[in-house]
C-alpha cells in the first residue's frame, strides 16, 4: 500500500468505529447507517482509493472541484451526493454525476433539477436541506446562513419535489447551526431534524434518509437517528484551503 492508502485505512477504520460504537450505544443496527465520505478539496486519486477500501458513497459541495473529479472516476461504482449551495447555472452539470443532490432549498431549484433530469432521462435523489438556524416570521419564511430551508418551509417544497418529473423525494439533510439556539447543541439539533422526518414521512413515507452528522458530530447525529453521517476531514485529513 501507498502511505496515502495506508493513512486512508487508518482513518476510515477509526471512524468505522466510531459509527459502529455509536449505534451500539444508541442500540441501532451498524447497517442503518450509511457513511458517506465528504472529498471536497481532494483529489481524485483519493477517491480512488476510497473506493478502493470499499468506500461507495462520496460527497462535493462545489460543482468546479467536483465536475472533473467525477469525471475522472467515472469507472469507479460510486453513489455521488451534492451537499453544497446549488446556484441553478450549475444544475446540468451537476445532474451529469450527482445521484443524490442533498441541498434542495428553493423552489427554483426544484424546477431547474427536474428539467435537467427529465432532459437526460435521469432520476435523481433529492433531500431538503433544513436549516435550523432559519428565523421563521412567516411559514416558509427563511433561508439558512448556509443554505437550507427553513423548518416551515419544509413541508411545501418538500411537495414540489415529489410531484416533479424527474426527481425521488428521498429526506431530509442539515448541517449542525454555528448560530442561533442550536448552536453548540448538536443533538438537540439532530432530534429537531428527526421530528421533522416523522412529520414528512407521514405524508411522503419513502423520504426515509436523514443527513446529519460531520467529522466532529457524528456520534449525535447517529444518536439523534440519522441514516446517512458526511465525513470529511476525519478521513481524508485537514483541508489545505475552505470547503
Ligand atoms: C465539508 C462538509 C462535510 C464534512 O465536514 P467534516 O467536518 O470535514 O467532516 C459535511 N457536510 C457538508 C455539507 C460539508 O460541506
Amino acid at each position: 500500500m501507498t502511505d496515502r492508502k495506508e493513512e486512508i485505512a487508518a482513518n476510515l477504520a477509526d471512524v468505522e468505529e466510531r459509527i459502529a460504537a455509536a449505534c451500539a450505544a444508541a442500540g441501532r443496527g451498524r447497517e442503518e447507517v450509511t457513511l458517506i465520505v465528504v472529498t471536497k478539496t481532494f483529489p481524485a486519486s483519493d477517491v480512488r482509493i476510497l473506493s478502493e477500501l470499499g468506500v461507495r458513497h462520496v460527497a462535493e459541495n462545489r460543482d468546479q472541484d467536483a465536475a472533473p473529479k467525477a469525471a475522472e472516476c467515472a469507472d469507479l461504482p460510486l453513489e455521488w451526493h451534492f451537499v453544497g449551495q446549488l446556484q441553478t447555472n450549475k444544475v446540468r452539470s451537476v445532474v451529469g454525476y450527482a445521484d443524490f443532490v442533498q441541498s434542495v432549498d428553493r423552489s427554483r431549484l426544484v424546477t431547474a433539477l427536474s428539467k435537467e433530469a427529465v432532459r437526460t432521462g435521469r432520476e435523481l435523489g433529492c433531500l431538503i436541506q433544513v436549516a435550523l438556524d432559519a428565523d421563521e416570521p412567516v411559514a416558509g419564511g427563511g433561508r439558512g446562513e448556509r443554505g437550507g430551508v427553513a423548518p416551515g418551509g419544509v413541508a411545501e417544497l418538500a411537495g414540489l419535489v415529489a410531484g416533479a418529473e424527474g426527481l425521488r423525494l428521498d429526506g431530509l439533510m442539515t448541517v449542525a447551526p454555528l448560530a442561533g439556539e442550536y448552536a453548540g447543541r448538536q443533538q438537540a439539533a439532530f432530534e429537531r431534524l428527526m421530528l421533522l422526518s416523522t412529520d414528512l414521512r407521514a405524508a411522503h413515507p419513502a423520504a426515509n434518509m436523514v443527513s446529519a452528522g460531520m467529522s466532529a458530530d457524528l456520534e449525535q447525529a447517529v444518536a439523534a437517528g440519522a441514516t446517512h453521517v458526511r465525513v470529511g476531514s476525519a478521513v481524508l485529513g485537514v483541508r489545505s484551503r475552505l470547503g
